[in-house]
């Protein structure tokens, strides 16, 4: 099968779409948002590399520069959200490093244009291209392997109740433990697990082990509300709710502590049976809490259909409100929304003690982010706890 690789910082939405229209011409899609997960994936069987040329941290120029370096031979297709401009000179200057390339997209109208490059690619032969020493570890079989020998681990970061100061709360982020590479984050492999149809295999493991961290919690006392980041193409099993019941009846969780985290992206897809599963949910005493708050599309239509009881203001948010007046007016109008819908809101990305007294003025409901703790595994997270209780940086 031809790889077809993507380097592209945003959301999954993005990722899905080129699945859904490479998948059927025959294409493995695999889609990375870091600099150092598309080298280790890219190999010589890679047939189509789909580069974002507007990724904050490295510019796609850098991953062109690599490219030429490598001496690539892959069909390159550059996109972009932004100005058409920046996309005519980045395609003059791969074609100047000597790199192939098929074309260039917007965003915003892929579809017709990427069947119609990667028909031109069907028979093109792949030369060879000569790699340095990166060894391809994010691969389906490597993510498959992983799932057999159980090295995801699901780790913990705390959730504070700004009025009380408690820590009400923690969010499970998926790590892969690798014995080789160390710890793998998951925007390096979600995605994949998602184009190779391991993702369900994938949420299982978390919320078991999530379900079963939180007995363990419970044996000190402590019993957090449990947020879980589901993918959306979980959301289109029918039979996630149940599994989910099943699961939290078997370690004696309560369905109203369970949090499932959904990104507006996933809520694009397949409406009609996502609507349906998360209608299920929240009949079974699940909370549903949009995550990533503000970053996707027609977030205020999504708000009006999906039975959410909680938002997660994204990061990106957080970060600039204390100094970007436009940015504290979409937090402070986001509570507001919740508020009048009857939601819960939730700040992630937290890091200052000044975002904190800003969100609690705004009377955000719950805080998070490394101002208090960074994702831990579930016995460190213990420690924190006891630790930041000792010092009053928690109630
Ligand atoms: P997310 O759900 O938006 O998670 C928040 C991300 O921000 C996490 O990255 C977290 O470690 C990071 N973060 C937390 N506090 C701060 C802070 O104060 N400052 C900054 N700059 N960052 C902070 P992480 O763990 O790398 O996870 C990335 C994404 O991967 C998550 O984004 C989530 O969408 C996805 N993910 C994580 N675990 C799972 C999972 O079990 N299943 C699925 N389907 N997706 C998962
Ligand atoms: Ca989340
Ligand atoms: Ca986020």
């Amino acid at each position: 099968m031809k790889r077809l690789l993507t380097i592209d910082d945003d959301g999954h939405f993005f990722g899905l779409i080129i699945t859904a229209i490479a998948a059927p011409m025959g294409f493995a899609c695999e889609h990375v948002r870091t600099f150092e997960a598309f080298k280790a994936l890219l190999a010589d069987d890679v047939a189509v590399i789909m580069v974002d040329l507007m990724m904050p941290g490295v510019d796609g120029i850098e991953v062109l520069r690599y490219l030429a370096e490598q001496q690539c031979r892959a069909g390159i297709l550059l996109f972009s959200g932004a100005d058409g401009r920046t996309l005519v000179v980045a395609e003059e200057m791969a074609r100047e490093l000597r790199l192939r390339v098929l074309g260039r997209l917007s965003k915003l109208l892929v579809r017709d244009d990427l069947e119609e490059f990667l028909r031109q690619e069907d028979d093109v032969a792949m030369p060879a291209l000569k790699l340095a020493a990166a060894a391809p570890i994010i691969t389906a079989e490597a993510l498959r392997n992983a799932i057999a020998e159980k090295q995801f681990v699901a780790y913990y970061q705390p959730q504070i109740d700004i009025q009380s100061g408690r820590a009400s709360g923690v969010e499970s982020l998926v790590r892969w433990q690798h014995p080789q590479y160390g710890l793998v984050y998951p925007d390096d492999f979600i995605a994949t697990a998602e184009s190779c149809g391991i993702i369900d295999q994938l949420t299982w493991m978390v919320v078991d082990q999530v379900f079963h961290d939180a007995q363990h919690f419970a044996t000190r006392g402590w019993v957090p509300t449990l947020s879980i980041n589901v993918s959306a193409f979980s959301l289109c099993d029918l039979k996630l709710p149940d599994r989910i019941m099943a699961s939290a009846e078997a370690t004696g969780i309560a369905p109203e502590r369970i949090i499932v985290e959904i990104t507006e992206s996933g809520m694009v897809q397949k409406v009609a049976p996502v609507l349906d599963i998360l209608a299920r949910l929240r009949l079974r005493g699940i909370n549903l809490s949009i995550d990533d708050f503000g970053t996707g599309f027609s977030m205020m239509h999504q708000l009006k259909r999906i039975p959410a009881n909680e938002i997660k203001i994204d990061k990106e948010f957080i970060g600039a409100m204390t100094h970007e007046h436009s940015a504290e007016v979409i937090v402070r109008k986001t509570i507001e929304i919740g508020h009048e819908l009857r939601m819960k809101v939730v700040a992630e990305g937290v890091e200052t003690p000044e975002q904190f007294q800003l969100l609690k003025k705004l009377n955000c409901d719950v805080a998070q982010g490394y101002l208090f703790a960074r994702p831990m595994p579930a016995n460190a997270l213990l420690a924190w706890q006891d630790e930041a209780t000792a010092v009053g940086l928690v109630a």
